[in-house]
C-alpha cells in the first residue's frame, strides 16, 4: 500500500498545502507551500504564489524544501489544496505505518486503535445510510 493524499470533498490528491507556520513558526507565517505527491511520498515542494515564492529568497530554500517535504511525509494532518480542508497525512494512511511499525509497536498499537474506531463508525454511518 502507498499513500495517496485523498480529500473527502475533492478525492486523490497528487498535491497538497503545507502551512509555512508548521515549518518556521512566525517567520513562515501566511507562507504556503505546495507538497508533491508520487509513488506513495513527498517528491517535490514550490512556493504556492509568486509572492511566497519572493519571500523565500531570503532563505536557504533547498533546506526549507526539504524540511517541508519531511513534514509532509511524517505529518497526521495536510491541507486540501482546493477546499482548503485538513486531509489524513502519511501517518494515518496506510503506507507509513507498514513502514514505522517494526520500529514503533506504539505505533501501531494507536493505528490499530484509529483503524477499529473507523471501521466501527462506517458501520454505524452505513446502518443509518439503509
Ligand atoms: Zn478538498
Amino acid at each position: 500500500m502507498i499513500y495517496v493524499p485523498k480529500c473527502d470533498t475533492c478525492g486523490e490528491l497528487t498535491h497538497v498545502l503545507v502551512d509555512g507556520y508548521t515549518i518556521r513558526d512566525r517567520v513562515f507565517e501566511g507562507v504556503w507551500f505546495m507538497v508533491y505527491f508520487g509513488n506513495g511520498k513527498a517528491t517535490h515542494v514550490t512556493p504556492l504564489t509568486k509572492e511566497d515564492a519572493e519571500y523565500l529568497d531570503d532563505f536557504n530554500t533547498k533546506k526549507i524544501y526539504k524540511e517541508v517535504m519531511e513534514f509532509a511525509n511524517n505529518s497526521d494532518i495536510l491541507i486540501c489544496p482546493t477546499c482548503r480542508e485538513d486531509i489524513d497525512g502519511p501517518i494515518i494512511g496506510t503506507a507509513t505505518i507498514v513502514k514505522l511499525a517494526p520500529a514503533t509497536d506504539i505505533t501501531a498499537m494507536i493505528q490499530k486503535g484509529i483503524d477499529n474506531s473507523r471501521s466501527f463508525h462506517d458501520h454505524i454511518k452505513k446502518m443509518k445510510d439503509k
